[in-house]
């Protein structure tokens, strides 16, 4: 039998971190047995629906690389894959109920249910849908349905005894009946519940293995009670642990940031993102902590999915972006997906090894791709600004400077080793610490103290531009280390948003989408 998994996101927010979660394990699931992975949209809810969430769902997943094979976007022999343009099949599913006798429409208005409640409240009862309506005879039902008298059609239920389902992770789950009160599938407004588009969108699609969040383990014998009413097969049933804030409790936006797009903008990187995830619950056989979809589609074992709730720690996820960045992904990779981002900066990327050098000289430093970002400037800026801290280290450092400036100039063999000597034996013959000579010189570079070593910058930015920035560096001494000019930096802004503009535009054109590709990476080659 062929496995069939699906993920069904409701359209209701922002792109949940608990949805790619969910969505990686069902689709490496499929993939190693060789299945389907669908994606449905449970649109149902038009109260909470928000127009556009369905596109960032779909473009989260590609993203993540977890491409379904079935989907509104990619189609396929099950669809549609909204449930909004199922409801005819909805309709006919429970009209089979109905005249099976398993179902009925029921008349009360919302005054009443609420009444009701209160009623139960008062008299401390179980609190739920008494079964009031089931007494009024079909033919009664009909004819007012079809008078337009607003309803709802409920699942008959009993009282007696408890639904039984079996988690392939948790063994036999049992619920009592009475917890169950006549569910409504068809909601006055003409749209099926959760329960019962959910169950029929299974079945039809021929989903075999049902994958999600523990927090629907208690909907599941509504399921059970709905497949039986149907008379069809049960799927597999199998509940991932929830995802839960640091402090255990579930995953929730007001304590973390759940939005996907939201790390993405960060910087962060599928595969760390995809990475972490897999280990949120699962782990590899032998223990590894990093690897690609490749990898865990190919050592994939459900049963190895342990329930005690894994947190999600934004830590650790840094610092397996981190990893990512620096080690795992080969250095053009991360280049590529840098210079998007610094080309929004104005910066001008045109030469490849120079941005290669810098991703390259800057990637242990930084823990996302807009962190290496942000420290980039000094590569690609025309004038420096000087922060705090260097105008403090080219104040006492002006000596080293022109000194320096001399030996670089003389310099014969302009590469690391013979600027690294060059500045050793400097700072040997000035017998001061390293630090007085080097800092000065990482100001006067960079405009900051906080950037690699200093032979690293000098030979990426290369024998004529350094000794033009410690030139520079010694008229601003000499000067008397001016405030910046205000009005030069505005300038300055105006060109960088332009040349921004300009590189966004012909990106459209050139590339389209940004790259998606789930590369499992080997070691980095520089
Ligand atoms: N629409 C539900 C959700 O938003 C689907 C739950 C399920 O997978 O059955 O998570």
């Amino acid at each position: 039998m062929e496995v069939v998994t699906r993920i069904a996101p409701s359209p209701t927010g922002d792109p949940h971190v608990g949805t790619a979660y969910i969505g990686l394990f069902n689709y490496v699931f499929a993939r190693r047995h060789g299945g389907r992975f669908i994606f449905r949209l449970e649109d149902t809810d038009r109260q909470r629906y928000q127009a556009g969430a369905e596109a960032r769902i779909l473009e989260m997943f590609a993203w993540l690389g977890l491409r379904p094979d079935e989907s509104p976007e990619a189609g396929g022999p099950n669809g549609p894959y909204r449930q909004s343009e199922r409801l005819a099949v909805y309709h006919a599913h429970v009209e089979e109920l109905l005249a099976s006798g398993r179902a009925y429409r029921a008349f009360e208005t919302a005054e009443e249910i609420e009444a009701m409640r209160l009623e139960q409240k008062r008299l401390n009862k179980p609190i739920g849908y008494d079964g009031r309506g089931r007494d009024l005879p079909p033919a009664e039902q009909a004819r007012r349905h079809a008078a337009g008298e607003p309803n709802v059609v409920r699942l008959i239920t009993t009282d007696e005894g408890s639904t039984t389902f079996r988690d392939r992770l948790r063994g036999d789950v049992t619920i009592p009946n009475s917890e169950i009160r006549d569910p409504v599938l068809m909601k006055s407004d003409g749209y099926p519940t959760y329960h019962l588009a959910n169950v029929v969108d299974d079945h039809l699609m021929g989903v075999t293995h049902v994958i999600r969040a523990e927090e629907w383990v208690t909907s599941t014998p509504i399921h059970v009670l709905l497949y039986r009413a149907f008379d069809w097969d049960l799927p597999e049933f199998i509940h991932m642990p929830l995802l839960r804030n640091p402090d255990r409790s579930k995953v929730s936006k007001r304590k973390l940031d759940t939005s996907v797009d939201s790390y993405r903008q960060q910087g962060f990187l599928p595969e760390a993102l995809l990475n972490f995830l897999a280990n949120m619950g699962w782990s590899m056989p032998d223990g590894r902590e990093y690897f690609g979809m490749k990898d865990m589609t190919a050592e994939f074992d459900i049963d190895r999915v342990s329930l005690g709730g894994p947190v999600f720690d934004l830590k650790k996820l840094r610092s397996f972006n981190a990893k990512y960045l620096r080690d795992i992904l080969p250095l053009e990779e991360v280049a590529g997906r840098v210079k998007p981002l610094l080309e929004d900066e104005g910066y001008d990327c045109s030469d490849e090894d120079y941005l290669l050098d810098v991703v390259d000289v800057l990637r242990p430093r930084a823990e996302t791709l807009v962190e290496l970002v942000d420290q980039a400037g000094y590569f690609f800026r025309e004038t420096l600004r000087y922060d705090e801290s260097a105008r403090k280290q080219l104040a006492s450092g002006q000596t080293f400077l022109q000194d320096i400036e001399r030996e670089l100039s003389m310099l014969e063999f302009f590469d690391y080793d013979g600027v690294d000597d060059m500045l050793r034996d400097y700072v040997q013959e000035q017998a001061v610490p390293m630090g007085k000579v080097l800092m000065p010189l990482r100001a006067a570079l960079t405009g900051t103290t906080n950037a690699p070593g200093v032979t690293d910058l000098i030979v990426i930015l290369g024998k004529r531009e350094s000794l033009a920035r410690i030139g520079k560096a010694l008229t601003f001494i000499d000067a008397g280390l001016p405030d910046d000019d205000p009005h030069r930096l505005l300038e300055e802004e105006k060109a960088r948003k332009a040349a921004a503009e300009e590189a966004r535009k012909s990106r459209v054109k050139s590339v389209g989408a940004p790259p998606a590709a789930p590369a499992t990476g080997g070691k980095g080659s520089r």
